[in-house]
């Protein structure tokens, strides 16, 4: 199965490869209105990929603030995982939007036993986990200050790591643009799929994964 990722495309169009599952893991928009988020989702829910998984991101707000108006543009050929997870092809998926506190956006939670809790609730066979946080110290290095720092959920880096010793083989997030890239640890494939850079411009490629 060829497994194509996407994140942060923050209201910019792509023209994403072909693949059996396309993954967006969030921020589709900037402020998360009604308008953005149509918009967002009349393209995505047209793109050619059979399945198409959805989970929202921290500027996709509504799907906080009024989460039935949000999912209403949804259409049937998009799945959205909102700390649910859906089987296809007999292989669970598993999606979450939660991070920790970043500014005052959407689904952010004070870092330590609040967002554990959320990342409990994530089964223990699941085989591909979408979350739009990195976990800490994976493809989540920002730069500033001439320093560098690590931006991930250090709960959800604990949780992986006991789910890499099931079944967990993928693992998709977006959130921080610069730590874009692919890599390989305790036995799980890393995805950090933000298509936009730092300065915001849709510069780096889909990511596809085969499982
Ligand atoms: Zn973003």
């Amino acid at each position: 199965m060829l497994i194509v990722c996407i994140s942060d495309t923050h209201n910019q169009r792509i023209d994403p490869p072909e693949g059996d599952i396309l993954i967006h893991a969030g921020d589709a928009t900037n402020e998360g209105t009604s308008e953005e988020l149509k918009e967002f989702f009349d393209w995505f829910c047209s793109l050619p990929h059979k399945t198409k998984i959805f989970v929202a991101g921290n500027h996709d707000v509504l799907f906080e603030k009024d989460p039935e108006t949000a999912k209403s543009f949804i259409s049937d050929s998009t799945i959205y995982l909102q700390d649910t997870s859906v089987k296809i092809n007999g292989i669970k998926i598993y999606g979450s939007p939660w991070q920790p506190v970043f500014f005052d956006w959407a689904f952010c939670l004070p870092r330590g036993k609040k967002l554990a809790e959320k990342w409990e609730l994530i089964p223990d066979d699941v085989e591909i986990l979408v979350t739009h946080c990195p976990p800490y110290g994976i493809l989540d290095e920002v730069y500033k200050n001439g320093g560098t720092s690590h931006e991930g959920c250090e709960e959800l880096r604990k949780r992986v790591e006991v789910l890499s010793r099931k079944r967990l083989k993928l693992h998709v997030f977006g959130h921080i643009h610069s730590g874009y890239g692919i890599t390989k640890a305790f036995g799980v494939e890393f995805v950090n799929a933000c298509i936009c850079d730092e300065e915001n411009i849709a510069k780096q490629k889909p990511i596809v994964i085969e499982i």
